[in-house]
């Protein structure tokens, strides 16, 4: 699951997904006598990086410690740019001030909203997340076009995207949902998890150890619940009673960091909760890769997929290999997005747009070598 084994003195942030990749990239603040460390948690300022506990004397200790770092040195006005949860960090821990973060390392992945206000500017709410795990209820009636716009935002990030539907034990059989999903989901895992029988939670656990995931969706479609079991403890506070309309309310997020018991972490930040609209332009085309390949069969390369001759979309209405919804909702999320677009800045888009190309082969790379080879192609 690793990428080789962590070699000392960070064995201890294995836990918290430190890789052999990362320490090449880090052996240069090594030799400045700096150590790594993972953001946990930002504020103004300040934040809390986990790193391996200090050596004391000839004890060498496998454990690691949190603590509160100066961010002074690594401070920027470019939103895209700021330390935010998941970052690794190069970390002065003898500072005479204390400790301090000297450098960030470059980012595998980032999820970024892009606000709705009058000048949208990107921020980043979470880094180098491996897994983007939409959870959506299965005890509603499934939205499939609010999947689509999660999964969209997952691929967007650089992220691998991962399905899961909760509550499976208040349905008594799955098989047109998952198969429903799936249509929605073309190229993403889709599993059915229940938090309440333990149903699919030992398998989902397996599938996210050692790396670093974040859990997505609705408000009341059990995301916490999902993340304590996962955790195997309670951590996230679930709300206990239900809200009139069948919704739970989240109340309360512990940490923001969460290391699970084989290994990797769950990132829950507030800020990834409450998540709104979001720049899903570059994930776009993956999430609706199968409508993407029927145009690329159109006759015209300009096909607006509308009254065209020899149109292979229209074809696959036709014969009920395409849904009529599907198109319909890739081309709202078109529309959406040039909208949030033309709000946006250009020099903030041509940079995440760069950013997002560095990201995607370097998320590849690490994703091929995690897996170890042998899944199915993702872009
Ligand atoms: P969140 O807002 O996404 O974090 O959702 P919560 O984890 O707070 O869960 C919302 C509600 O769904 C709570 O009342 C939970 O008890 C309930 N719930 C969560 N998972 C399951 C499950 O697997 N089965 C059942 N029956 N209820 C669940
Ligand atoms: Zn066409």
């Amino acid at each position: 699951m690793k990428n080789g084994t962590v070699p000392q003195p960070y064995s201890a942030l294995a836990a918290y997904g430190w890789d052999s990749l990362l320490d090449s990239a880090f052996a240069a603040h090594a030799e400045r006598g700096l150590v790594p460390g993972r953001v946990a948690r930002v504020d103004r300022g300040l934040c809390d990086v986990v790193v391996p506990a200090a050596a004391d004397g000839a004890h060498v200790t496998h454990g690691t410690q949190t603590v509160r770092a100066d961010t002074e040195d690594v401070f920027t006005r470019d939103p895209m740019r700021v330390a935010c949860t998941g970052d690794w960090a190069a970390v002065d821990t003898a500072a005479v001030t204390g400790p301090a973060v000297r450098a960030l390392l470059p980012r595998r992945t980032t999820f970024v909203r892009s606000t709705s206000s009058k000048r949208s500017e990107g921020q980043v709410l979470a880094a180098n997340v491996d897994f983007a795990v939409i959870a959506v209820s299965i005890a509603a009636e499934l939205d499939l076009g609010r999947l689509e716009r999660f999964v969209s935002l997952a691929w967007t990030s650089g992220a691998q995207p991962m399905v899961v539907l909760t509550k499976a034990d208040l349905v008594p059989d799955t098989t047109y949902l998952l198969a429903d999903a799936r249509s929605a989901a073309p190229g993403v895992d889709v599993r059915v998890v229940s938090a309440a029988t333990g149903d699919g939670v030992a398998e989902l656990a397996q599938a996210l150890s050692g790396a670093t995931s974040v859990l997505l969706g609705q408000s009341g479609a059990g995301k916490s619940t999902l993340t304590n079991a996962l955790l195997g403890r309670e951590v996230q506070e679930v709300q206990a009673i239900r809200d009139s309309d069948g919704k739970g309310r989240h109340t309360t997020t512990t940490r923001d960091l969460l290391p699970l018991p084989g290994g990797g972490v769950v990132i829950d930040t507030p800020g990834l909760r409450g998540v709104g609209l979001w720049d899903a332009d570059a994930g776009l085309t993956q999430a609706f890769s199968d409508i993407e390949d029927l145009a690329g069969r159109c006759r015209f390369q300009d096909c607006s997929h509308s009254a065209e001759p020899g149109c292979a979309v229209l074809a696959a209405l036709e014969d009920g290999s395409l849904a009529y919804r599907r198109l319909d909702s890739y081309r709202r999320l078109l529309r959406e997005n040039a909208w949030i677009a033309s709000r946006t800045d250009a020099r903030l888009r041509a940079e995440m747009r760069r950013e997002w190309k560095q990201r995607s082969a370097a998320g590849r790379e690490m994703y091929e070598r995690k897996r170890g080879g042998g899944h199915r192609k993702v872009y």
